[in-house]
């Protein structure tokens, strides 16, 4: 059984005063906080074997290489991929999706096909999809959400249909915290013939993936969110899409060979690695990959739950407050919600004097804050370096917040 108190000594950062007050960091979902284990092993990489990789003979290409496809390998079996060649590093789950709607969408789509998204997704998973509909003439469909911030299921019954040529869904909210009942939303889109991606930036830090017994097509996420740093990210695709896709970056590495006139593409995965990679970040996400598999995800997510469970409690008890989304067994850790009288901002700047860190915003959802009919929420987000006392603290300053706007 992990130890809170051991976890947090890994956090260095976690151990410092903001506005003399302990830091209590609540803003996971936007980008977790690095154990020393993923800081050591990205700087082991630049003083013992920097080199660039691939190419190289001599020993310290040869130790960079392997490193960096050893990061590979672990962040393979991570999500049960069949083989690392499924795995493609980019730089971030938006990356991710873009290769998709670049490199497959271009060559699929045509007028008369559609693009199926949520209007629950983040901007990233909505603008990719807005180009490539426009630059093919294919067409663009929303499934709609309920009050409860949950899919409408029945719409998507009646939106899915053999004009769907895929269907890109976020695996859990990073506002609503509503998590996607993934593996079945796959099965209703391989019923009508159209593949799936799926949004993984908030479902893969905190959940057991098993890209395998979901029959994901392909799926997206970003390092930095789950302990590792930013600049490394992951594309998982099946093999036989990722073979028949035409690449999406040209350069170095994701070439077989290059005359004047044409040029043949590497086998995967480096037919989409252009260029010289994020080595460092590659490796220090292979070291987060461990740090949560130490841990282990199970663990995690129970924690989460515990935390939101009692934050939900507690929230709920402050007058004016409204959080969005579903109850907390069908949600993941975070919390985004409204204070009436006060604007979003203002919470996380009161907050912040308390040394509680949340964020204010739309979260780069926009069409979900549009369907509450509200500009902005504050969001409290928590993963296994947080503590039930630190929601106390929470609990605490909105209430000083409430009495500070005098509401
Ligand atoms: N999808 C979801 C659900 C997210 O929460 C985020 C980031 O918050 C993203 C995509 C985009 O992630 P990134 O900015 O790392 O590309």
């Amino acid at each position: 059984m992990p130890d809170i108190q051991q976890i947090r000594a890994d956090f260095p950062i976690l151990h410092q005063q903001v506005h003399d007050k302990p830091l209590i960091y609540l803003d996971s979902t936007a980008t977790s906080q690095k154990p020393r284990q993923v800081i050591e092993a990205m700087a082991r990489y630049y003083q013992e074997d920097n080199a660039n990789v691939h190419r190289g003979i001599h020993s310290l290409a040869e130790r960079a290489t392997a490193s960096y496809e050893g990061a590979r390998l672990k962040v393979a079996r991570f999500i049960h991929a069949p083989s690392p060649k499924e795995i493609i590093f980019v730089r971030n789950t938006t990356e991710a999706i873009n290769l998709v709607a670049n490199a497959w969408g271009r060559a699929h789509l045509k007028p008369g096909d559609e693009v199926l998204i949520t209007q629950m997704e983040h901007h990233s998973n909505i603008v990719p999809w807005q180009l490539v509909t426009q630059a093919t003439g294919a067409t663009l469909r929303y499934v709609p959400i309920t009050r409860q911030g949950e899919l409408d299921f029945a719409a998507l019954d009646q939106l899915l249909t053999e004009r769907t040529k895929i269907f890109a869904f976020t695996a859990m909210s990073n506002v609503l915290g509503t998590i996607n009942p993934v593996a079945e939303l796959i099965k209703k889109a391989h019923a009508v013939g159209a593949i799936t991606l799926v949004d993984g930036a908030q479902s893969v830090p905190h959940l057991t993936t098993d890209v395998q017994a979901l029959d994901a097509d392909f799926l997206a996420f970003s390092g930095h969110k789950m302990l590792g740093p930013t600049g490394a990210g992951v594309l998982y695709g099946k093999r036989e899409l990722l073979e028949a896709m035409p690449p999406f970056l040209g350069g170095g590495e994701m070439i077989r060979e290059v005359f004047m006139d044409q040029s043949t593409w590497n086998t995967i995965p480096h037919k989409f690695e252009a260029g010289t990679p994020a080595i460092a970040e590659v490796i220090g996400l292979g070291a987060a990959v461990d740090y949560l598999t130490n841990i282990g995800m199970d663990w995690i997510h129970a924690h989460e739950q515990e935390l939101v469970s009692y934050a939900w409690d507690r929230l709920s008890a402050i007058e004016g407050l409204r959080i969005l989304g579903p109850e907390p067994a069908r949600r993941g850790g975070l919390l985004a919600f409204t204070l009436e009288g006060v604007h979003p901002h203002d919470i996380a700047a009161v907050l912040d004097m308390f040394g509680v860190a949340v964020r204010a915003g739309h979260h780069c959802a926009q069409p979900v804050h549009d369907f509450f009919g509200i500009p902005a929420t504050a969001r409290a987000s928590f993963y296994l370096y947080n503590t039930l006392e630190e929601v106390d603290v929470l609990t605490e300053a909105l209430e000083k917040a409430r009495a500070v706007f005098g509401v």
